[in-house]
């Protein structure tokens, strides 16, 4: 191993931990609206208009045969390089379960029929190798090379606590991406996106169960000294956090922490059926403007405050830092 300061061991580590449990993610917001801006992407034609990764593409039309292979089963098309067809296979499967488990916690199906899940070899220095990102019906993973050697390799020997080890139908591990797929279409701010995404990993993904929400602060792993749990203070969530995870990984940490702290507050403040209304909701008022054309939808006051009352404001004030 290289010489690495105990701080970019650390980085990289919170990295590693944070592509395992696939929280760091981008989600495009759409330019301009609350909705996709065009209708779902036409597969079949075999045309593609532009690149594989731009936002309504088809990806099965787009990336080059000669380098990738498409696995596809359902609704499900998974596209790996030629050669790591078996990871593609078991990420075929896991998205079957996925679906179930996803349709069940949020009580919303995609709004897209079709999902695709791409697997991108990147370079090292590609600040999202490591990460995931979601865009409308496609879920993308950033591996380099050495890593999509041993993704491979674990799959073959079935390596206990790797990314796709012992599928399930009571385990989704690509929880957090394909629930921004789910979600994807409704109008909800960056931090209630990435925060339910996170959330959702702790029933189906079995992860993050070192994180604890308490009533004002977080108790967790300390990223940036010696790697013992403590009490931090919750993240302001309408402050964002900057995309670029190689910035600071631990203070996008604490930011995903503290969103999906939110969600877990929802869950066992007033119930997972409650939780679910709230995406039938927006779903509802989002199937409504797409068909009219016409209105436009508050998260907070439109949907959140119907379903859960007024007093969510004053929580998301006081603890979480969003005003509005
Ligand atoms: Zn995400």
């Amino acid at each position: 191993m290289v010489n690495m300061s105990p701080k970019i061991l650390l980085a990289i580590s919170v990295l590693a931990i944070i592509f395992v449990s696939g929280c760091i993610s981008q989600v495009r917001p759409f330019e301009g609206g609350l909705f996709p801006p065009h209708e779902p992407p036409v597969c079949g034609d075999n045309v593609c208009e532009g690149d594989v990764f731009e936002e309504n593409q088809c990806p099965r039309d787009c990336v080059s045969r000669e380098h990738y292979a498409i696995l596809e089963e359902g609704m499900f098309s998974v596209i790996v390089p030629k050669g790591y067809e078996l990871l593609g296979e078991k990420h075929l499967e896991d998205l079957g379960y996925c679906y179930k488990l996803i349709s069940g916690f949020l009580g919303i199906k995609p709004y897209y029929n079709r999902t695709f899940l791409i697997i991108n070899v990147t370079e090292r220095n590609d600040p999202k190798a490591g990460t995931g990102e979601a865009f409308f019906n496609t879920m993308i993973h950033y591996r380099i090379q050495e890593w999509i050697d041993m993704d491979l390799r674990a799959v073959e020997e079935n390596i206990p606590g790797d990314f796709l080890y012992n599928l399930s139908p009571g385990h989704c591990a690509n929880t957090h991406e394909f629930t921004h797929v789910f979600v994807g279409h409704l109008s909800l701010p960056q931090w209630a996106n990435e925060g339910i995404a996170s959330y959702a990993q702790k029933p189906l993904q079995q992860a993050f169960l070192d994180i604890e929400c308490r009533e004002n602060s977080l108790y967790q792993t300390d990223y940036w000294e010696d790697g013992k749990k403590k009490l931090f203070p919750y993240s302001d969530l309408d402050a964002g956090y900057d995309v670029d995870p190689n910035e600071d990984p631990a203070t996008v940490a604490l930011w995903y922490s503290t969103a999906r702290c939110f969600w877990e507050y929802v869950d066992e403040t007033y119930g997972r059926e409650k939780m679910k209304e709230i995406f039938q909701k927006l779903n509802t008022i989002s199937e409504e403007i797409r068909r009219t054309g016409l209105g436009s939808v508050n998260f907070i006051d439109d949907v959140l405050v119907p379903v859960l009352g007024k007093e969510i404001k004053v929580v998301l004030a006081e603890r979480f830092g969003v005003e509005s």
